[in-house]
């Protein structure tokens, strides 16, 4: 069995497709996956199928936006139903923020004269396609103009914080955001806990939040972490009482870091997030066979 439950798709960030995706997973022999587009579940509702049809399990899954002590934090929500409205209707909420929010950033960039010659909303327009607007398709616009050269570049000459295209995001808070997938029947999840840059104290305090908003779950296992960064998660997780989760947080091909389904696997004393699902995981089958 070989899982990944934090990957993306062109319905948000993503490069692939979401068939393209599902024909990814396949190739690198993921059995049971999630695609958590950041703010939607499009790219899961068009993948269902033909995942399915592929012999692979595909749960619900979505990545949401929140704010908490003035942080954004990403939420990872799993195995919860697509139709729930006031779900739904949060994401649709969030969307409509990000939007507001790539205006802003749009209007930054466009007042210094190094982008003037440039026609930033049409090439944001293109970046995106029906994907959900975010600063990823920003940094992609950057790359392929040749102002920088990877994302991390983009991110520190121009979008984070004190640069010129930074803008502060708006978004729901924590609880609010937790009650929605756990209000759906789904699970919650704290995603990448290690990049928020925080002290061991404040992690702590991020955590004792989500638990009582009703989160159940951590990211124990992302990208290709350390090792040690893997022990100290699970050991966070076991003092807490959360589940494991583990996921890629695949974008792209070309991002060899987060490649799909290149994960560690949880360390043995985790309780493995799916063991909260509604939806049973079914066996996977040999590779021989499928
Ligand atoms: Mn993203
Ligand atoms: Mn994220
Ligand atoms: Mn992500």
């Amino acid at each position: 069995m070989k899982v990944d439950f934090h990957c993306h798709t062109q319905a948000s960030d993503g490069a692939l497709s979401p068939r393209a995706l599902i024909d990814l997973a396949k190739q690198y022999a993921v059995t049971h996956l999630a695609i958590t587009d950041h703010d939607t579940t499009r790219g899961y509702e068009q993948a269902l199928d033909y995942a399915g049809a592929q012999g692979i399990q595909l749960f619900s899954g979505v990545e949401a936006s929140c704010e908490w002590e003035g942080h954004s934090i990403h939420i990872v929500g799993l195995d919860f139903d697509i139709n729930n409205a006031a779900l739904q209707q949060g994401l649709q909420h969030i969307r409509d923020l990000r939007w507001q929010r790539a205006q802003a950033i749009l209007e930054k960039l466009l007042e210094k004269p190094n982008f003037n010659h440039l026609d930033l909303p049409d090439l944001l327009q293109q970046q995106v396609g029906q994907g959900v607007v975010g600063r990823g398709h920003f940094a992609q616009i950057l790359i392929e103009q040749h102002y920088v050269k990877n994302s991390q570049q983009a991110f520190d000459k121009y979008l984070k914080k004190g640069r010129i295209g930074y803008v502060k995001s708006q978004w729901p808070a924590l609880q609010q955001v937790v009650e929605w997938i756990t209000g759906a029947g789904g699970v919650a999840v704290i995603a990448h806990p290690g990049i928020y840059g925080f002290t061991s104290r404040k992690l702590n305090r991020l955590i004792e939040s989500f638990i009582e908003a009703g989160g159940q779950g951590i990211e124990v296992v992302n990208q290709s972490r350390h090792s040690a960064d893997i022990t100290g998660m699970a050991e966070r997780a076991k003092r807490y009482g959360l589940l494991a989760s583990l996921g890629s947080d695949f974008h792209r091909p070309e991002q060899h870091w987060r490649g799909l389904g290149w994960l560690a696997p949880l360390p043995a004393h985790c309780e493995p997030v799916w063991q909260a699902f509604k939806t049973p995981l079914q066996p996977s089958l040999p590779s021989s066979v499928t």
